[in-house]
């Protein structure tokens, strides 16, 4: 019985339903490849938005009892950002996590302090986002093309934080959220990424340096 019933306690790929099992709607499928070697899958199905998610899994035969590829992979994976600061995380994480549990609002609130805490890591602290935002853009952090999307952003996190008629839908926040990520990226990510490199480059010409003098 080389398929694990404990591999179906993982979230949902799709919709982020955590903390749960998924559900084994069958397991041993057997494909065979060009070599006649043989794979077998199994079939989950998410109970909140019935999709489904395929496990490889080990011969029946066997005593193989890991788990292989899992398709699709998380869309987590998509909004995961290197080298980001603790309070930027703190806000960013916070939008993923009430816009995942279906609160578009309070989402367009958090990623307005995600930008507000994002700027502030660069030494700008103006009282109203709006000229943090100009500010971030005049001193060439982010390119001039993100300029809208920030005061989309920032626009739509005037709305979630108002009780007015208006409202942000689920789509409106989940777009948002896409700027921000890649906002965050440009800000963060590629800078952090460069240093990396920079380091590791000049340990490596060190390293070169000690080998020739030896
Ligand atoms: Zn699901």
């Amino acid at each position: 019985m080389p398929w694990d019933e404990r591999h179906s306690f993982r979230d949902c790929p799709w919709c982020g339903l955590t903390n749960t099992r998924l559900t084994t709607i069958t397991a041993d499928q057997l494909v065979s490849d060009k070599w006649g070697e043989n794979r077998f899958w199994a079939t989950l199905g998410c109970p909140s938005c019935g999709n489904a998610v395929l496990v490889r899994h080990g011969a029946p035969d066997s005593d193989d009892i890991k788990a292989y590829e899992v398709v699709p992979i998380s869309k987590r994976a998509e909004t995961d950002i290197m080298h980001l600061p603790n309070d930027v995380t703190r806000y960013y994480s916070g939008a993923l996590r009430v816009l995942r549990a279906g609160v578009p609002d309070a989402a367009a609130v958090q990623l307005r302090r995600t930008l507000e805490a994002a700027a502030a890591h660069y030494e700008i602290k103006e009282k109203v986002l709006m000229k943090s935002i100009e500010k971030l853009i005049k001193d060439g952090h982010v390119t001039q093309s993100f300029g809208p999307l920030l005061h989309h952003i920032r626009s739509i996190g005037n709305v979630g934080a108002h009780a007015s008629d208006e409202q942000v839908d689920q789509e409106t926040a989940e777009r948002a959220l896409r700027f921000t990520t890649q906002l965050l990226r440009n800000l963060f990510e590629v800078p952090g990424e460069l240093d990396e490199l920079a380091t590791n480059g000049k340990e490596a010409a060190a390293d070169s340096r000690r080998s020739a003098s030896s």
